[in-house]
């Protein structure tokens, strides 16, 4: 399968005006297939839990400034309003959509993919599960497959999963690049890479983004901040714009069909 390179940034979590109008900026001059700006966020413990239905409004200034908007939806009605809105305010853009790791409830992720299924202007990025099982994360693929969605709207993602007990090289979430690359494989379906989940520090991000170098990843979906430190959400593992950039030096991004 050839390799796509389909590079997605941007912020962890949507949070004001100042920051979004920054990140279009910084991804438009990047031309990224998809900018992330998430809504709902889910969290381990309550706290900041994204501006949800209120943050249309920047996915809306996305989608009009020429960035194709990417966010995770818990629920299928999520993905139906983010795609009434989005599409209907900009008929051009691409829109991503995803299931992220915590959200393993396969009348759900059926449910999502159906909504999203027959619009060719929308994507669905799955990611694995948060607990290292090959079967389950098979299991997922299948789930959202059995929609009866285009496989050409699938996006699979390896974000990691939770450290049980030993955790020697200290990522916060370490990956399984074989079972990543025969996931991708078994489905022939594109398999991205999440170095922010994964490494949990900046600097652990740019350790496993040179290690994920050595497997067949279609692209990478990384968490950029305009201030980092100012992040309401995974503030340690948010780059700059600057770093991205260094980040990414050797990558070489490829025209395709998802986004730009
Ligand atoms: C995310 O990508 O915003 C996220 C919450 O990640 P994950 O689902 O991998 O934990
Ligand atoms: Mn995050």
């Amino acid at each position: 399968m050839k390799r796509k390179n389909i590079l997605i940034a941007g912020p962890c979590a949507v949070e004001s005006q100042t920051q979004i109008k920054t990140s279009i900026e910084n991804a438009k001059i990047r031309s990224l297939n998809f900018m992330r700006m998430s809504l709902w966020k889910p969290r381990t413990r309550p706290g900041f839990e994204g501006l949800g239905e209120k943050g249309i409004k920047y996915l809306i200034q996305g989608a009009l400034s020429g960035i194709n908007p990417a966010t995770e939806v818990l629920l299928p009605s999520q993905a139906e309003l983010v795609m009434e809105s989005v599409l209907i305010a900009n008929p051009q853009t691409k829109l991503l959509l995803w299931i992220g790791a915590r959200n393993q409830n396969h009348h759900i992720q059926r449910d999502i993919a159906k909504a999203v299924k027959g619009e060719s202007r929308v994507f669905l990025m799955v990611k694995n599960q948060p607990w290292p099982s090959e079967d389950h994360w098979e299991g997922i693929v299948e789930h959202v497959l059995s929609s009866r969605i285009s496989e050409k709207q699938i996006i699979l993602c390896h974000r990691g999963f939770i450290p049980n007990g030993n955790n020697p090289k200290g990522f916060r979430n370490p990956p399984d690049f074989g079972m990543a690359m025969r996931i991708k494989e078994k489905f022939m379906l594109p398999m991205i890479f999440d170095p922010s989940h994964t490494g949990g520090s900046v600097e652990n991000v740019i350790k496993i983004t040179k290690e994920a170098e050595k497997y067949n990843f279609d692209g990478l979906i990384v968490e950029v901040h305009h201030n980092p430190k100012s992040a309401l959400t995974d503030a340690k593992q948010q780059l700059t714009w600057k770093s991205f950039d260094k980040l990414i030096q050797s990558y070489s991004k490829e025209v395709t069909h998802y986004g730009n």
